[in-house]
C-alpha cells in the first residue's frame, strides 16, 4: 500500500498526468490511501497492545500456579511424614501388644478379643471411682462387694456392659 502511494506521489510529482480530472482521481487515490494506511496501524497498535496485557496476565497465572503448586509439595510432603510418623507408631504399638500378649493367658485372650469386637474396639476398662470407665455407669453396691471380695487374679466384668474391669487403687473400693 505504501509502494502503491509512492508511486501514485511520483506519476503527480513527474507532471506526467496532465488532465485535471486525472489529476483528481490519483490525489483523491493517494488521500485515500493514506487515511487506510493510519487505520491500520491503529489496528496493529491495538494488537500490540492486547497481546502485552494478555503476556502480562500470563505471567501473572504462572507466578500463581508455581505459589499453589509449592503449596501442594509443602503439604504433600507433610502428608508423608505424617504417614511414615503413625506406620512406625503403628508397628511399635503391634509389637508392644504381642509381647503382652503373650503373657495373657489364651482364655483370657480370647474373652478379651471378642469383647473387644463386640464392644466397639475396648473389650477391657478401668473401674474408675466406682464406675465403669467402658460404659460410664457406676457400679451397684452388691456387685461392688462382690468385686472387693474377689481374689486379685480373678476376672471380673462389669454387671451393665460385660466389659473385663481393671482394678486399681483408684477404683473406690
Ligand atoms: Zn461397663
Amino acid at each position: 500500500m505504501r509502494q502503491r502511494a509512492a508511486r501514485d506521489q511520483k506519476r503527480l510529482d513527474s507532471g506526467a498526468v496532465s488532465s485535471p480530472k486525472d489529476l483528481e482521481n490519483l490525489q483523491r487515490e493517494i488521500a485515500s490511501l493514506a487515511k487506510r494506511q493510519g487505520d491500520l496501524e491503529d489496528v496493529v497498535l491495538e494488537v500490540m497492545e492486547r497481546r502485552e496485557s494478555a503476556q502480562e496476565r500470563v505471567a501473572e497465572l504462572t507466578e500463581r500456579v508455581g505459589s499453589v503448586q509449592g503449596k501442594i509439595d509443602d503439604a504433600t510432603a507433610r502428608r508423608d511424614a505424617a504417614v511414615e510418623e503413625i506406620d512406625g507408631e503403628v508397628a511399635s504399638v503391634t509389637k508392644e501388644r504381642e509381647v503382652i500378649a503373650g503373657s495373657v493367658p489364651d482364655a483370657l485372650l480370647g474373652l478379651y478379643d471378642k469383647l473387644r469386637a463386640q464392644q466397639g474396639g475396648i473389650g477391657a476398662a478401668k473401674l474408675y471411682a466406682r464406675s465403669c470407665q467402658g460404659c460410664r455407669q457406676e457400679l451397684a453396691i452388691t456387685e461392688l462387694n462382690e468385686i472387693r471380695s474377689a481374689a486379685p487374679d480373678t476376672v471380673v466384668r462389669c454387671e451393665n456392659c460385660r466389659r473385663i474391669l481393671v482394678r486399681t487403687s483408684e477404683s473406690g473400693l
